[in-house]
């Protein structure tokens, strides 16, 4: 079963996006998702989308993809039982140990190995598979000879996120923490949870400084092309019959942080391409006009948010 999976930055953003086509949403609560507060959910508006899904039969998925410190793993476990007892249907980890605490204390709830885990081959899946994950979400940049790997040594299922670098960049998504040596803000919730502002990987926003225009200092002897810091992702299109082909079976819309119109949009886009794409249809190219007008707005809606997050961090220290 293929299920196309979309970004929740609010709870309206969520509802809005499965009632364009999604099968199914991802949502972060407060602290613990990698986003600035405005883009995650509080407990209450988490359990009525859970209850919404009930009703409508919507799979919803939580991002807990941080790294917790030993003070704060009783509050994570109480948050992943909360939400689990409620009824969520997945969660989306990092941390090996929080993947290892999770399925030992709920040995049904689907695991998603997320890309800031930063797998690098594949017995990097197979470890995560054996800790008891069930999803990982491919690298960006993996091509067929991988995918394949995993289907033969691993019982992991697929899930393809529908954009990826065009171009290298330097730095690997997931092992990054540049952000919090440029500055980090730490402000405690009323559960105690430490938010971390800055460093995305203890729950708090990134600033985004792979965005910001640095000198990079470059043999251009040894590297002819001038590098950047973290390359552009893209929209995809034309991977989506090879996914199905090799046995994906989530295709994941990033941008909790975008506008709900433009995510309603993507959603329809490809709610059309993948349903083409499962019927057997293998040429997208009546979609190409489609795709290049939302990747238009998609990398339009990316550097004024990239922006101003940078702008933040710079004017702060
Ligand atoms: S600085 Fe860039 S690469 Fe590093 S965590 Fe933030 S968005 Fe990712």
């Amino acid at each position: 079963m293929a299920v196309l999976m979309a970004p929740g930055g609010s709870k309206s953003m969520a509802i809005a996006a499965l009632e364009s086509g999604a099968d199914s949403v991802y949502v972060g609560p407060r602290g613990w998702s990698r986003r600035p507060q405005s883009d995650e959910l509080t407990d209450q508006e988490i359990f009525d989308l859970i209850d919404y899904g009930k009703t409508y039969d919507k799979d919803i998925r939580l991002a807990m993809n941080v790294m917790p410190c030993p003070e704060e793993f009783k509050l994570f476990l109480d948050k992943v039982e909360l939400y689990v007892t409620r009824g969520v249907d997945g969660i989306m980890l990092c941390d090996p140990g929080c993947i290892r605490l999770v399925r030992q204390n709920f040995p049904d709830i689907e695991i998603h190995v997320s890309v800031t885990a930063g797998v690098f081959n594949i017995n990097d899946i197979k470890f995560f598979n054996e800790l008891g994950a069930n999803i990982i979400v491919i690298p960006y940049r993996w091509g067929v000879e991988e995918l394949r790997q995993i289907n033969q040594q691993t019982d992991m299922a697929l899930e393809a996120f529908m954009f990826q670098a065009t171009k290298p960049g330097r730095i690997c998504p997931g092992r990054c923490y540049s952000s919090s040596y440029f500055h980090i803000d730490h402000y405690r919730d009323e559960e105690q949870k430490n938010h971390c502002i800055g460093s995305a990987s203890r729950g708090g926003s990134c600033h985004r400084i792979c965005r910001a225009q640095w000198d990079l200092e470059i043999d251009h002897e040894l590297q002819p092309e001038t590098p950047t810091l973290k390359g552009t992702p893209e929209l995809l299109l034309w991977e989506l019959p090879q996914y199905v082909e090799l046995g994906v079976s989530r295709f994941k819309i990033p941008g909790r942080e975008r506008s709900i119109p433009l995510i309603c949009d993507i959603v329809k886009f490809y709610r059309r391409a993948l349903d083409h794409v499962l019927q057997g249809g293998k040429d997208l190219r009546d979609f190409e006009e489609k795709w290049e007008a939302i990747r238009h707005r998609w990398r339009t809606e990316r550097v004024r948010r990239d922006d101003s997050r940078v702008h933040h961090a710079t004017v702060a220290i």
